[in-house]
Order: C-alpha cells, then structure tokens, then sequence
C-alpha cells in the first residue's frame, strides 16, 4: 500500500529511509530528532555537523548508521505561530524536499514522523492533513511507499461528527450481529432438525437469477455470463464501465501498482478482502456491487467484523476516500484497507 499510517517508534521501522523532524542546527535535540540520534549512535551526530545546518523547508541526507533503515533525511519544520506566518507551505516544502530527496537515493520505502507537531506546536490534526495532501500528491508521480509514523492514536483526528455517526452505526449492527440469540433464531424458520438454525442462517440462498429455469428472458445470457465472471474480469469490466484509467484505479485505491499489475495479469487472482474492499471504495461501488466484487474473491461483509462495518457505513454514505476511511480504522484499531 503506497501510503500508510501506522503507529509504532520510527527508530524501529525497516525502511531505506526515515525522516528525522531535525532543528536548524542539525545537532540533535529531543522528541524524535533525540531517540533518532540515541538510536543511530554517535557517528551519526558526527556526520550531522559535516553538513553545517539546514533551513527550514528543506532537508539533508545521512546515513542510518545503527539504524535498522539505510539513511535518515534530517528536515527542518516550521515553527507554529498561528498559521498566517506560511507554516502550511514551509511544512508542505519539508515533506516533498525529503520525498525528493529519497527519490533520487532510489528509496522504495520511506518512514515520515508528524514533522512539526511536537516541540514546535502544529496541531497534530492539521499536520497530518498537509503530510497525507502532500505525499498522496507526490506518490501520484512516484512508485514508493511512504509511512506516516504517529506515537500515540490520538494524532489522528477523524472529524467528530464522521467519527460519532461511525461508532454509532457500529454500536447499532455490532450489536444486532452479538444479539441473544435465541432472539435472532426466532426470526427464522424452523430449522428441519433441532439445532440447524444457526446453519441455515449463514447460507443465504443463491441469487434468484441463478435458479431460475432457463426461460427466455432479455438479458439473461448476460446475467449468466457475470455468475461465471472471476474477480479480475468483473473488475476489469468495472474499470471499463466507470470510464476510469487503470492508473486513476489502483492510486485511488492506494494500491501498489505492481499489486495491480498482477491482478490484472491473472484472470484467476484471488486478492486479500482488504485490497478487495479498496478496489470496491476506489471504484466507488454501491454496497450491492462491493458484496459482489467480494464475493468474487471468497469474501463476504460481516456485521461480526467492526473493519467491515465502517467500510458498509462509508459506502451507505458515498464516502469513497481511502484515506478518510483508513483514518477512522486506525483510529478504531482496525486493519486499513489497501493490503
Ligand atoms: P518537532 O520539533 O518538529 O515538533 P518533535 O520531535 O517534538 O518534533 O515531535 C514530532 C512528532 O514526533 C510528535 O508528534 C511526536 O509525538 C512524535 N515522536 C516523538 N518521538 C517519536 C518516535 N520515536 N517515533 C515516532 N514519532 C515520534
């Protein structure tokens, strides 16, 4: 997946490189340019002091030295004063001058702490929202995955509106799925023989298309033709459809595009559910369609699953960012969509 949040201490991710949130000195201080230094050694602050300084905005390359990654790209964030003093672009300019940076040392891999947010005061919310903007930008022309490495869950600020409508209808479907269930059994019919309820439940029957007797009927070759379609030819058939470039698909869905490429090749490719549901978000796809895109790949949406419950709420409501919804699972500690 080209662009990941995660939470972990960035002086342990195996990455070509990571990003220090540096002072213009370049000498060390605390938060995360200290742990990066105590990690790396000695010969690192050595190396620091050969490149005499950096300005705010731009960065500086070393190597990683007892880091687990090849090189640390030191950049300078801007100070808060309130954001009218050209904080927004001095912190846009750090994250694309480190990407630039690690681009031309042929990094694949690139690890980024929240620059700025820390000792210098960005609000964490609006610090993330110009590193998510600013890295999506530059991922559209670059192959690299870029993690955004948060310390505590409370850097990431879903809006709090989006976030109480979520936990809500989670609360609500979770809650219906864990029911008593004799409750639930109740609304079934009667089960054949003592205790196949529960069974009977979870075998929905075939779509009436399926068993219908082959009788004229308009349309129903087609219909057919889709039962038998893979999970590549239906998604394939759905690019096609919405009028949309491979490309606009697989960067939307933040799906590396070697991954799409081998989708692509294989008629007979069985994605994971989590690169499925992208796929399904990135094509904006009703819910009807997702279930049948997922289906395709042996999958189905669950109400016994928190993840699959956000994803359902954000296509009941047209919310096809992946980001916004990767945002709201690794708030709620669920896996993001995309592997
Ligand atoms: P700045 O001076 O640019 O604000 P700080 O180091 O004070 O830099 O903080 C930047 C961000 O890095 C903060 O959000 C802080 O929580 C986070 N941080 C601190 N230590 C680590 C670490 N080891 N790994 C990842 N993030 C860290």
């Amino acid at each position: 997946m080209p662009l990941q949040l995660i939470r972990n201490d960035i002086t342990k991710m195996r990455v070509d490189a990571i990003v220090n949130a540096a002072n213009p000195s370049l000498l060390g201080g605390g938060g995360v340019d200290g742990a990066i230094h105590r990690a790396a050694g000695p010969q690192l602050l050595a190396a620091c002091r050969r490149l005499g300084g950096c300005q705010v905005g731009q960065a500086r390359l070393t190597r990683g030295y007892d880091l687990p990654c090849k090189y640390v790209i030191h950049t300078v964030g801007p100070i808060w004063q309130g954001g009218a003093h050209g904080e927004r672009a001095q912190l846009a300019s750090c994250y694309r001058s480190a990407l630039a940076l690690a681009a031309s040392h042929r990094c694949k891999t690139v690890a980024f702490p929240l620059i700025s947010s820390g000792v210098y005061g960005y609000p964490k919310a609006q610090a993330l929202q110009v590193a998510l903007e600013t890295i999506a930008e530059f991922l559209s022309g670059h192959d690299m995955t870029v993690y955004i490495v948060v310390f505590d869950r409370d850097a990431v600020q879903v809006s709090s509106k989006l976030f109480q409508n979520i936990t809500a209808y989670i609360d609500d479907v979770y809650a219906d799925a864990h029911a008593d269930p004799a409750g639930r059994f109740r609304q079934l019919p009667a089960a054949p023989v003592g205790g196949f309820a529960e069974e009977a439940a979870s075998f929905a029957p075939p779509p009436r298309t399926a068993m219908r007797p082959s009788v004229a009927h308009p349309g129903l070759d087609a219909m057919l033709a889709q039962l038998d379609e893979s999970f590549t030819q239906m998604l394939l058939r759905l690019i096609d459809e919405k009028h949309i470039s491979d490309a606009d698909c697989y960067k939307k869905a933040n799906i590396d595009r070697r991954l799409f490429h081998k989708i692509r090749s294989n008629p007979h490719y069985k994605p994971s559910k989590q690169t499925a549901l992208a796929l399904a978000v990135a094509l904006e796809l009703s819910l009807e369609q997702t279930r049948e895109l997922l289906m395709k790949a042996g999958f189905a949406l669950s109400h016994s699953d928190k993840g699959d419950i956000v994803v359902e709420y954000c296509i009941r409501q047209r919310i096809y960012n992946i980001i916004e919804i990767n945002q709201v699972l690794f708030k709620l500690d669920l896996q993001p969509l995309g592997y």
